[in-house]
């Protein structure tokens, strides 16, 4: 734990609030630090929910019960004029939508706050922030930091002495770059697992730390992390958004250098726009450029429907990001964080906004945010100003030169691309067409060029393909306009130097 954590415990302890919501999954680090911190007068008594009640000091079991049998025989004990009772619940996210367990919880805040004759303080440790919103204006919540270089360093040397190995500086300093973004209690294990591997600890162990760190972003079930081919000359047009990429991959490739050189390391980018227009294509062709995995957020699965379990999973998956970083982290979606509950931006999303925005500034790992959205008129205005993102970028639908690019990186991508195409006939008619549409006309002609058995795809398969077709602009109409129209507001630079044209379809 780190000084700036140990700090903010004690002053909770001293402070008046009742309740203090530890977000934390390792419990020994908590307990160390709570014993450290525990004066004379305080009497300290802990449930989990495995073994019910237990003495904190020596684990021992208790009495088997449950929360809220334990809340109501504990609660009493705060009437003792000699000692603060400090009631520790571990893991206990689960039960907090359980009336009994709020209504208990209330009852206990609402007495150390209201009355002379009672001390009782709680303390929740665990690993899920699940806050009930009776008892919102009760509860502190409090985030336990991911180790530092210099908490790793301490964790690596004690490993190290019990085990009575020497590792040498160069691997060393290796090992705590790889090590960053594990909890203290992740770092132990995964030392135990390599020194148990061929019983050293060397630069052989990067490759078995980084599979342990995929395993911990797979159990999350919030992040998973992409496999894919996609480079940045898969993508049709766009060449300003890629320009842009290609110099920030320069310093992403060099970054202690660059960082010793006084340049600001690259935070991220919002990018805007058209459905299946390439925004996704571009979040996986920086992680190729960064040279760097990429786990994308499914905003989606964090929205969950108690107070506070949105904002914990949101707190969960930016720290397990830090896990594998550097990385790029690829918020597909961003919108739908600030249209969960209730719709609108609420309270939950301006709290999910607010953290992500002070997470981002202060983040000290080498996570590269990609956050994608189609509909901008349900992010918050604050979230489009220049200074929270690296830059912000807009990607319309394809020029003529554009969708010219899009067809014959598809066509050569399946092996297709000849002389009897005319790109240009094709460019010119799919006016309208987005990226994802055109891929369409490819796959489709070259789908019924085998079921026909012509060997060679023509301008004339392809035109087939492209009237039987329907554009997005005649599809989502309608959802185009309206964002052309939001996107007016805002100062945000197109993904493409090239001049627009009107985006009617060719046809209609
Ligand atoms: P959505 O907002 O609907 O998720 P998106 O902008 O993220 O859309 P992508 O998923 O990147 O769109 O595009 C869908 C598919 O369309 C891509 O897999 C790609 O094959 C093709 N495509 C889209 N834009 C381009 C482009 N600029 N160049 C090449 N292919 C493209």
């Amino acid at each position: 734990m780190r000084q700036a954590t140990k700090k903010l415990l004690a002053s909770y302890l001293d402070s008046l609030c009742p309740i203090l919501y530890i977000n934390h999954s390792d419990f020994a680090d908590v307990d160390a630090e709570l014993t450290r911190l525990a004066e004379h007068d305080m009497r300290f008594i802990e449930f989990n929910n495995a073994l019910g009640a237990l003495n904190f000091e020596d684990k021992h079991q208790l009495q088997q019960w449950d929360l809220a049998e334990f809340l109501n025989a504990v609660m009493d004990e705060g009437f003792d004029e000699e000692h603060e009772l400090v009631i520790i619940l571990k893991d206990v996210h689960e039960s907090m939508n359980d009336p009994k367990v709020v209504a208990l919880l209330r009852r206990i805040a609402e007495m150390t706050l209201e009355r002379d004759d009672y001390r009782a303080k709680v303390i929740i440790i665990a690993s899920n922030v699940v806050i009930p919103s009776e008892l919102e204006n009760f509860i502190t919540l409090m985030d336990v930091p991911l180790p530092d270089d210099e908490e790793i360093r301490d964790c690596i040397h004690s490993f190290a002495e019990d085990v009575a190995v020497d590792i040498g500086e160069k691997e060393f300093e290796e090992l705590v770059f790889s090590l960053k973004g594990l909890s203290a209690f992740q770092i132990k294990q995964v030392l135990s697992l390599a020194y148990q591997g061929n019983g050293r600890l060397d630069a052989s162990d990067r490759k078995f730390i980084l599979s342990e760190k995929e395993q911990v972003i797979k159990k999350s079930g919030i992040l998973e992390m992409m496999n894919f081919k996609e480079t940045i000359d898969d993508i049709g047009g766009l060449d300003r958004l890629k320009s842009w990429l290609d110099r920030k991959a320069k310093i992403f490739s060099s970054l202690d250098k660059a960082i010793k050189f006084g340049v600001d390391v690259p935070s991220g980018i919002l990018i805007l726009g058209m459905p299946g227009c390439g925004k996704s294509l571009a979040a996986k062709a920086t992680s190729t450029l960064f040279k760097v995995p990429l786990i994308r957020l499914d905003v989606g699965r964090l929205m969950g429907k108690y107070v506070g379990e949105s904002e914990g999973n949101m707190r969960r998956a930016l720290k397990l990001s830090e896990t594998v970083s550097p990385c790029v982290l690829w918020i597909d979606e961003i919108e739908k964080a600030f249209a969960g509950i209730g719709g609108g931006y609420g309270e939950v999303a301006t709290r999910l906004f607010g953290h992500f925005l002070t997470w981002m500034q202060e983040k000290e790992s080498t996570v590269f945010i990609v956050a994608t959205a189609n509909d901008i008129s349900k992010l918050p205005p604050e979230f489009l100003r220049k200074g929270r993102f690296d830059e912000l970028f807009f990607v319309d639908l394809p020029t003529e030169r554009e969708r010219r690019k899009i067809l014959e990186i598809h066509l050569r991508k399946r092996g297709k691309l000849n002389n009897r195409i005319n790109l240009d006939t094709l460019s010119k008619k799919t006016k309208g067409f987005n990226g994802a549409d055109l891929e369409g006309i490819v796959k489709d002609a070259i789908e019924t060029a085998f079921i026909d058995g012509t060997e060679t795809i023509t301008t004339e398969l392809l035109l087939k393909s492209f009237e039987e077709a329907k554009s997005i602009s005649v599809i989502q109409k309608e959802k185009i306009e309206a964002l052309r129209k939001d996107l007016k507001k805002y100062d945000i630079k197109p993904a493409s130097s090239e001049a627009r044209e009107s985006t009617d379809d060719g046809r209609s």
